[in-house]
């Protein structure tokens, strides 16, 4: 097993793999920026340095810093977490060539999903199933004859994006071009490359994903299904495992095909292929080439430990199952616990004067926060996850409510009231198998 890992991200993430490292008894360093020296984790890693200012720039996204901090510790090998520098290749290049391990997968994996048209064209020749598109990059003089052969309407993607941004969905011709160069032109400002491509817009999708392991040398194995699909600005709001009422031949069918893309790309580490589904088929939008906020409801219906299969896979241990060992048991349910005005949805940073995590059979709280702690303003407002597991989707959803009315959060405001007296009181969330557009219509934002 590897001796010491350097834990390149911040809040609940952070103390997620800090707490898989000390399962495993892997020594821990954690680095912070001079805003987060409060945070949880580095209060328990093994060793904490100040690796720079509060602005992520300067601090979680400096690969210099992270790596001199490496280099200072003598850790053997980095986790990036999800976000921040986690999808990022260069970095993973630059910790490979100062002598550490990556963990996730190899930089020019990496870089290939990181562009959303040569990941499309690696899985349509995997044989995974995706979106009627355009196949590769447009421009001003093929973009109408690529709508009109996919059919509006249709949306146009930046090819480096992510995160939700840098996409817009087109109706009729007349708005192509205009909607082509913004998009072209967001792109270029958020991302540094301006080549976008073009889908075809579905209209009542449902967001599934597949969460597969690699080792790396050619095996790899699937842990099934997560549906997504309550979402707010293509961000996701709260997630399921397994998705709901799909047919077993179906499930069985696309998890099977991303199992065979990680064989042949000698996938390793954790990963997930990002679908639609919509009147019974999926259809590829993406590849995320890291552990995602998600990844606990996972766990609960399978039992396998993501983290810890991460890091073996770095130590060069392979996985410890193989599929016939995976079996999806019961279901789980997370809710993103944010700290947002659950009105208006804008950051409440601040101190959170009292905490009281929810408990009992079944609950699993992955959070940073506690009594005292000031969240700050300089982050991403997830403060915790909360995860409820039952034997049964209803007996999982009861788990759930039961502990969005037991959680206490005072002195900032959070999207509690938004989970507890909107999301688990709908009728068709209830029912299971709402489409990605079903929470943005209910809150009157569609
Ligand atoms: P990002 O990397 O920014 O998250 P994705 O390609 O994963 O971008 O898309 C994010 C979300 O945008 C999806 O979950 C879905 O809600 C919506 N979306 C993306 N592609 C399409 C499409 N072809 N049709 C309808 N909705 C889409």
């Amino acid at each position: 097993m590897l001796n010491k890992v350097l834990i390149a991200n911040r809040g609940e993430i952070a103390l997620r793999v800090l707490r898989a490292c000390k399962e495993l008894g892997i020594n821990t360093v954690a680095v912070y920026s001079k805003a987060d020296r409060d945070l949880l984790h580095v209060r328990l890693a093994d060793e904490a340095l100040c690796i720079g200012p509060a602005f992520s720039k300067e601090s979680y996204l400096n690969i210099p810093s992270i790596i001199a901090a490496a280099e200072a510790t003598q850790a053997q090998a980095i986790h990036p977490g999800y976000g921040f520098l986690s999808e990022n290749a260069d970095f993973a290049d630059a910790v490979e060539q100062s002598g550490f391990t990556f963990i996730g997968p190899r930089a020019d994996t990496i870089r290939m999903m990181g562009n959303k048209v040569a990941a499309i064209d690696a899985m349509k020749a995997a044989g995974v199933p995706t979106v009627p598109g355009s196949d590769g990059a447009v421009c001003a003089e093929t973009a109408l004859a690529h709508a009109q052969r996919i059919g509006f309407p249709i949306i146009i993607k930046a090819a480096a994006g992510g995160g939700g941004r840098g996409m817009r969905v087109v109706h009729d011709a007349d708005s192509l071009l205009s909607s082509l160069e913004i998009t072209q032109a967001e792109a270029k400002a958020a991302f540094g490359d301006d080549t976008v491509y073009m889908e075809k817009f579905l209209q009542h999708p449902r967001h599934v994903e597949i969460q597969v392991l690699g080792d790396g040398e050619g095996a790899a194995i699937h842990l099934g299904d997560r549906d997504c699909s309550l979402q707010r600005r293509h961000q996701k709001v709260v997630e399921e495992a397994p998705a709901p009422h799909i047919p077993d031949a179906i499930r069985a069918e696309v998890a099977a095909a991303c199992v065979k893309a990680c064989q042949q790309m000698k996938y390793r580490g954790a990963g997930t292929f990002e679908f639609l589904y919509e009147d019974g088929r999926f259809y590829f939008i993406e590849m995320n080439t890291r552990v995602q906020v998600e990844h606990p409801v996972t766990e609960m219906v399978t039992g396998v430990d993501i983290i810890k299969e991460q890091l073996r896979v770095a130590a060069g241990l392979g996985l410890s199952y193989q599929q016939s060992d995976i079996v999806i048991r019961g279901h789980a349910i997370e809710c993103r616990i944010n700290a947002e005005d659950p009105a208006n949805f804008l950051p409440c940073p601040g101190k959170i004067n009292y905490y009281h995590a929810p408990g009992g059979l079944g609950i699993r709280m992955d959070s940073h926060i506690y009594t005292g702690y000031s969240v700050p303003p300089y982050y991403d407002s997830l403060i915790g996850k909360l995860i409820a597991f039952g034997n049964d989707r209803q007996i999982a959803l009861q788990r759930m409510r039961n502990a969005l009315d037991e959680i206490v959060v005072e002195g900032i405001k959070s999207n509690i009231p938004l989970h507890r007296d909107v999301i688990l009181t709908d009728t068709a969330f209830n029912e299971g198998g709402v489409d990605i557009h079903y929470l943005e219509k209910k809150l009157g934002l569609g």
